[in-house]
């Protein structure tokens, strides 16, 4: 470890808040899918900020779209009618069923303003008291109070009690347990179409639609949290739409302004009834600067059909890992995912690969020990994935 590092190292000991365990590295610039290290060293990036940097670090064109907004308004609250949200909601919104956009500034919010929705809807719309949110085991939906409490994992809850209430859970892929839970009090049920913070766990398509048809016959909202499966990642536009199912709200967030702060939630005309001027806002929410770097974010998405590239960059990808699979049985238990939201799990802790693979200059994501988490850019070249390949062969047989 060099002295550059260890000097960084020290003053966030003494500067920040412990909240975070990191990995050893110091990074200090970044292009395409590539990223330097406070020392110099280069490194292929497979996990783009944890899949916010969808069109690679310092994207050119999100740059001009960045610089030209810079010099004309940052800033002036929701107060005012603002064209760069507007601009924003309408390609947002032609690349899914939903009919109307709320702006936030994180994957947590975006959440929230969904459970807010669900609730309000069911008690001004259909003047019913339900308030409960169904989600599912190994969920992860963020960090504040609310979120946490839908995540429902003790781990993360741990000396934050109380939680709000309204919350429950049931395991993933058992349409009967689902229906067995929902009572006159529920309001929704919230689910990731790809489970990622627990390790890349796609839910199966016809557990989807067997979840739909549950929400739609006891009348209740579906909600997809799209925070890391939305925005192309998956091989569609949204993750959800694998499935052909039509949730009332969705919640985006991750790579919508590819690393500028933004979350979304978009809703159907129906839904988006629960709320009323004053029901819900957020000072940053949408603002300027952010919304036109998103709108520029979404429409190279469209323009250049990011969905079909992750398709086949992360069929490729994937081809390659489950060869390694079969040629490495005894280490490797699992490769899965969709387009380029792709786990590699490992029979014992992944962390010595994770660690060789750093070395060797390549980033990944390591989740609960044992699964390589790939999300890189969608833009990375395909001989960057194949080099990745040729390093976890080279590691995981030697
Ligand atoms: C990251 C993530 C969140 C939380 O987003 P933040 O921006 O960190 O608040 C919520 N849901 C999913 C599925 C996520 O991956």
């Amino acid at each position: 470890m060099s002295e550059a590092f260890e000097k960084i190292r020290d003053e966030e000991k003494r500067l920040l808040c412990r909240s975070y365990s990191r990995y050893p590295l110091a990074i200090v610039r970044g292009e395409g899918s590539r990223l330097w290290d406070i020392d110099g060293r280069e490194y292929i990036d497979l996990l783009a900020g944890i899949a916010v940097v969808g069109l690679g670090h310092c994207n050119p064109e999100l740059r001009a779209a960045l610089d030209a907004q810079a010099g004309k308004l940052w800033h002036v609250s929701n107060l005012f009618y603002q064209p760069e949200q507007l601009e924003l909601a309408e390609i947002l919104l032609s690349t899914t069923h939903h009919d109307k956009a709320f702006f936030c500034n994180s994957g947590a919010e975006a959440n929230e303003a969904c459970i807010k929705l669900a609730r309000r809807y069911m008690r001004k719309v259909k003047k019913r008291d339900a308030y409960e949110i169904i989600t599912l085991k190994d969920a992860f939906h963020g960090r504040t109070l609310g979120t946490l409490a839908a995540t429902g994992r003790e781990s993360l809850a741990d000396g934050f009690a109380p939680l709000p209430e309204g919350f429950a859970q049931v395991p993933p892929n058992d349409p009967a347990a689902l229906e067995a839970k929902i009572s006159p009090v529920t309001a929704a049920v919230m689910l990731e179409c790809v489970q990622g913070e627990s390790g890349v766990v796609p839910l199966p398509p016809e557990y989807l639609r067997e979840v739909e048809a549950i929400c739609r016959k006891r009348d209740i909202l579906l909600i997809c949290d799209e925070v890391q499966c939305g925005l192309c990642r998956t091989g569609r536009f949204w993750a959800f739409q694998h499935a052909g199912i039509k949730p009332d709200a969705i919640s985006a967030a991750k790579s919508l302004a590819n690393g500028l702060p933004m979350g979304a939630m978009l809703a159907t005309e129906e839904m988006a009834k629960g709320f009323e001027p004053g029901s819900h806002a957020t000072t940053f929410g949408g603002g300027a600067l952010v919304s036109a770097v998103a709108r520029k974010t979404i429409e190279i998405m469209s323009r250049d059909d990011m969905a079909a590239e992750a398709a086949d960059k992360g069929a490729e990808l994937k081809e390659e890992l489950l060869k390694l699979q079969c040629e490495f049985p005894e280490k490797i238990k699992e490769v899965r995912g969709l387009g380029l939201m792709l786990g590699v799990e490992f029979r014992e802790s992944a962390r010595p690969v994770w660690e060789k693979l750093l070395e060797a200059g390549f980033i990944c994501g390591l989740s609960h020990e044992k699964v390589l988490r790939l999300l890189p850019p969608l833009t990375i070249a395909r001989d960057d994935l194949r080099k990745f390949a040729i390093a976890l062969q080279e590691i995981a047989g030697a």
